[in-house]
């Protein structure tokens, strides 16, 4: 215990590197970065999160998300918070309501809008203006931070992302077929990697990670050892 806090000292003494993992829906993106971030003595941002609670509030408010000057008036009235790794919308606890099937269905949508993204990529690059951020999305390592220390990009076979996300959904008390899970998994990489604004792609820097055959804790092991090699480097 006291071994694990003198490490936890020692890194946080040492120059702070900015981490952005990117990559298609429910490979492990934001588990992996929320345990490197706990490790290093980071602060973890789920950008994904951040899109979630704006569909939300839309879909909250009725609002009709083809109609753009409408959905920029809304955007005047979303204010997004992290508070202990919860996400906050206008004050209020969203971590359980922004994982809906709704949500789900038209958060791609939704971020595909260029209003929508200038505001999250502001908030995200404030957020990591002090270094010490593990942030995972889609546009991190080319948008957000494309001068981030370290780019991690996650793939997984898709049988396995489903049944993934599945357990991961039933653990929050939702129950989805893992059908329509891997069609809404399909949609959402088809318009997230289309989209004209900032498509999900990899960054020419970034390491690929396929986390088809390994456990999370691997994935974290060998996200934390190439930080490392970064904050060294530094
Ligand atoms: O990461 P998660 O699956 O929760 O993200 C939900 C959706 O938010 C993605 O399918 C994508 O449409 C959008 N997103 C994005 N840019 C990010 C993070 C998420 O467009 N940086």
């Amino acid at each position: 215990m006291e071994n694990r806090f003198l490490v936890r000292l020692k890194i946080a003494d040492l120059k702070k590197i900015v981490i952005a993992i990117d990559g298609y829906s429910a490979c492990g993106k934001s588990s992996t970065a929320k345990q490197v971030a706990s490790r290093l003595g980071y602060t973890f941002i789920d950008s994904g999160g951040m899109y979630r609670a704006v569909t939300l509030y839309l879909l909250n408010r009725g609002a009709d998300i083809k109609d753009l000057n409408n959905v920029e008036d809304h955007l005047n009235h979303v204010s997004i918070d992290f508070v202990d790794e919860s996400i906050l919308l206008n004050g209020e606890n969203v971590d359980l309501e922004i994982r809906s099937r709704e949500v789900n269905e038209n958060v791609s949508e939704v971020s595909a809008i260029s209003a929508v993204r200038r505001k999250m990529v502001r908030q995200q690059q404030e957020i990591g203006l002090n270094k010490g951020v593990v942030m995972d999305g889609r546009d991190i390592g080319t948008v957000v931070f494309p001068d981030a220390e370290l780019k991690v990009f996650m793939t997984a076979e898709m049988e396995i992302r489903a049944v993934r996300r599945q357990k991961e959904l039933s653990t929050k008390g939702i129950d989805e077929p893992l059908e329509s899970i891997m069609k809404n998994l399909q949609d959402r990489d088809l318009v997230d990697s289309t989209r004209v604004d900032s498509p999900l792609k990899m960054a020419e820097d970034a390491i690929e990670i396929d986390t088809t055959n390994i456990t999370l804790e691997e994935q974290v092991v060998q996200v934390v050892a190439l930080a490392k090699e970064k904050i060294n480097e530094n």
